[in-house]
């Protein structure tokens, strides 16, 4: 087993530290109790959260397509249902487009 103190190598049934000295059998100083847990998941949750809802705000306010929450099946083909990464030519389609769009690219 490794010394958490200075990083030297003991025999696993070692009472203490052959380098060091230090007290293997010394009670954690510290140890997870169910009050940090709930802190700490409390801290991630709302993290993940104020991300979210920062990331939609930040998207909401993006040129079009990339304010889409949902994206068109158009944009992601292999994750069309049963498989098929090609659509039939008649399904592909873009988002109907807004007034306020910018004009389409000419096409080559
Ligand atoms: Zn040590």
């Amino acid at each position: 087993m490794k010394c958490t103190s200075c990083g030297g190598e003991n025999k696993d049934s070692a009472k203490a530290c052959k380098k060091c000295g230090f007290d293997f059998t010394a009670p954690v100083a510290w140890f997870p109790d169910a009050k940090w847990h709930l802190k700490t998941l409390g801290i991630i949750y709302a993290a993940v959260i104020v991300f979210y809802y920062g990331v939609s705000a930040i998207l909401s306010k993006m040129p079009r397509p990339y304010e889409l929450r949902h994206i068109p099946i158009e944009m992601t083909p292999w994750l069309a249902k049963g498989g098929k990464v090609h659509l039939p030519e008649d399904q592909l389609k873009a988002p109907a487009r807004e007034p306020d769009d910018p004009p389409a690219p000419a096409a080559k």
